[in-house]
């Protein structure tokens, strides 16, 4: 039988670090803000529907979604956001669970979909997506999320806070877990932790 496990954690929190360790081993990853980039791509229903949505004016001379103009049409208007959200949402559920099926089809024991905003999503369609045996939550402080995230964007403490209140808040994430996989000491103590819960899944002594 296969185990779907959503992976989950604010900005900052340490999902790609354990995502991409989990990829060398071979743990078949599946990567949502790589399927949202996916389905926008020239030429896709997406795009036509963001199109019709915020005008052709949201596409570079290319062709291509501008992203850093939808980016900014969005952040500060619920109601553009929302709307992105509804283009967005089914097509991204929709390619996923094909991949899914792919890799049950392969007999797979462990799928991993990275989803970055589950919480929110969930909070939202107050659903939580069918396909999810387990929610696995990266979890550290706030402020370190902020240290974390500042340093790799090379970005400015306040835009980092902000996109941090715009998101579900520690608690209301945990609250949600099925696992935490804390992250508020080194790199490899993170990753001691998540091969101790993998061990787990497939059985194997720890
Ligand atoms: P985002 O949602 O913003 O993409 P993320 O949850 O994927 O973030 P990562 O990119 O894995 O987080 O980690 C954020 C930054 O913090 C990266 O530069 C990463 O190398 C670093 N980092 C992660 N865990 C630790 C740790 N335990 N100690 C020091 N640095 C860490």
């Amino acid at each position: 039988m296969t185990k779907v496990i959503a992976l989950t954690g604010g900005i900052g929190s340490g999902k790609t670090t354990v995502s991409d360790f989990l990829k060398k081993q071979h743990i078949p990853v599946i990567d949502t803000d790589i399927i949202a980039r996916q389905v926008v791509e020239p030429n896709s229903v997406g795009l036509k529907k963001i199109v019709d949505c915020f005008g052709a004016g949201i596409l570079n001379n290319d062709g291509s979604l501008n992203r850093s103009l939808l980016r900014d049409k969005v952040f500060n208007d619920p109601q553009a956001k929302t709307a992105l959200e509804s283009i967005l949402h089914p097509l991204i559920q929709f390619e996923t669970r094909q991949q899914i099926q792919r890799y049950k089809k392969q007999l797979q024991p462990l799928i991993i979909v990275a989803i970055p905003l589950l919480i929110e999503i969930i909070q939202k369609t107050s659903t939580r997506p069918g396909y999810i045996d387990e929610i696995w939550v990266v979890d550290c402080p706030t402020e370190t999320q902020i240290e974390r995230a500042t340093q790799r964007d090379n970005s400015n403490r306040t835009l980092i806070k902000k996109i941090i209140s715009q998101q579900a808040s520690r608690q209301q994430r945990l609250a949600y877990a099925d696992r935490v996989i804390e992250n508020n000491g080194t790199v490899e103590q993170l990753l001691v932790q998540t091969q101790k819960l993998i061990n787990q899944q497939t059985n194997k002594s720890v």
